[in-house]
Formats: structure tokens, C-alpha cells, sequence
């Protein structure tokens, strides 16, 4: 059998695939903090903060879950912290406190705003600190699917994480948050974020 010998080598197709489909998946993970940005926010106000996290970042926030998760022996936070490591990018999604949406609704547990702003957010010592306005908690669930979606319109592999958004909260990379999430993405031939065993 003969074998066709290419005149001018070019580097190994696997490698330069791998390198675009990491760069696809940057670009996704961007694309899907646009659609957190604008999906439907309360009152129109915004309190949601976005961030991207690459390389290095993506490593670090792994490091950080697996030593959360001994510290506070919370077994599958081992489980996500292998699953952000080999992840080629990590969304987070974070809420602010304040502005409440100002209603005096009472969703919260408080009859007004004000008297829910009155509480310390973090005397309980929580991965999350609250309480915190309901409508914002909306808005951030429905940023949350709104990113979610654009993952899934692009084909790249994803998992709403708890584990990673406490974690990014107490590395303090989601600035003045009180709650948040972690997205960590990964483009594959299997989806590493199901059938997943524990460490
Ligand atoms: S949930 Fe609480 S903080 Fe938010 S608008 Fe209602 S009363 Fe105000």
C-alpha cells in the first residue's frame, strides 16, 4: 500500500484541531456571558457580574474546589475539581447584593428591602452569603439558562456547578458577589461531566 508523503510537513493535524477547538471554546465561553448580560434582568437593573477564566485561571479554581472541599469534607467538590481541571475555560456568574429590585415584596422573608440589606450577609460563615433579594436570584437563575443555552447552540460540553461558583466566591474572583456559579466548558469526543466517578 502506498502512503501519500506529504512534500512539505506541516505540524500534526491533531494538534492544530485541538488548538482551534480550544480557541472555540474561549470564544463560546464569551459568547455565553453576552447572553448572561442580556437575558432579562428585574426592573431592568443589573447587578449580575461576568467573568471568563483560561489556562491558568482554570487550573487555579480547580486547585481551589479540591482544597475547599477537604476543608469543609465535601466529597464532590473533589469529584468537580478534577472536572474543572481538565476543562478548556470556566464562565462565572455571580450576583451582587444590592440593588434589590426595590419592590418590598417580601419573597425574601423580610417585608421590605431595607430591612433585608439590615442583615449581615456574612455572620453565618455560609459558601454563600445571604439573605438576598429574590428577584435578583431570579435574574441570575435565567442569566444561569440563558448561557447554558448558547453553550448548547455551539455544541460545547458544559455543567452548572455550585462546587466552582463558592469556590470563585471565596478566591474573591467574583468581585463584591454574594452568590455565583461556575461553568467550566470542554470540548471532547465524550463529555467528561457525566458518568463522572468520585476521586
Ligand atoms: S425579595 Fe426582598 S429585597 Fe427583593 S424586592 Fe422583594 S423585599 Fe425587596
Amino acid at each position: 500500500m502506498v502512503f501519500y508523503k506529504p512534500l512539505y510537513p506541516l505540524p500534526s493535524t491533531a494538534h492544530i484541531m485541538t488548538s482551534a477547538e480550544k480557541k472555540a471554546v474561549e470564544t463560546v465561553a464569551g459568547l455565553m456571558a453576552l447572553s448572561a448580560r442580556t437575558a432579562p434582568k428585574g426592573k431592568g437593573q443589573d447587578a449580575l457580574v461576568t467573568r471568563v477564566l483560561v489556562g491558568d485561571e482554570v487550573k487555579a479554581l480547580s486547585r481551589g474546589m479540591d482544597a475547599l472541599g477537604k476543608e469543609k469534607e465535601i466529597r464532590f467538590f473533589l469529584r468537580d475539581a478534577r472536572n474543572v481541571g481538565a476543562s478548556d475555560a470556566c464562565l462565572l456568574l455571580g450576583m451582587r447584593r444590592e440593588p434589590t429590585a426595590g419592590l418590598d415584596c417580601g419573597a425574601c422573608g423580610f417585608s421590605t428591602c431595607a430591612g433585608m440589606l439590615m442583615e449581615d450577609p456574612g455572620k453565618n460563615r455560609t459558601l454563600f452569603a445571604g439573605p438576598n433579594c429574590a428577584v435578583r436570584m431570579a435574574d441570575l437563575g435565567i442569566a444561569l439558562g440563558s448561557a447554558v443555552k448558547t453553550a448548547s447552540l455551539h455544541n460545547v460540553d458544559n455543567r452548572v456547578m455550585y462546587s466552582a461558583g463558592v469556590t470563585a466566591l471565596s478566591l474573591g474572583l467574583l468581585e463584591e458577589c454574594t452568590v455565583g456559579y461556575g461553568i467550566p466548558l470542554k470540548a471532547s469526543g465524550k463529555n467528561i461531566f457525566f458518568d463522572r466517578k468520585d476521586p
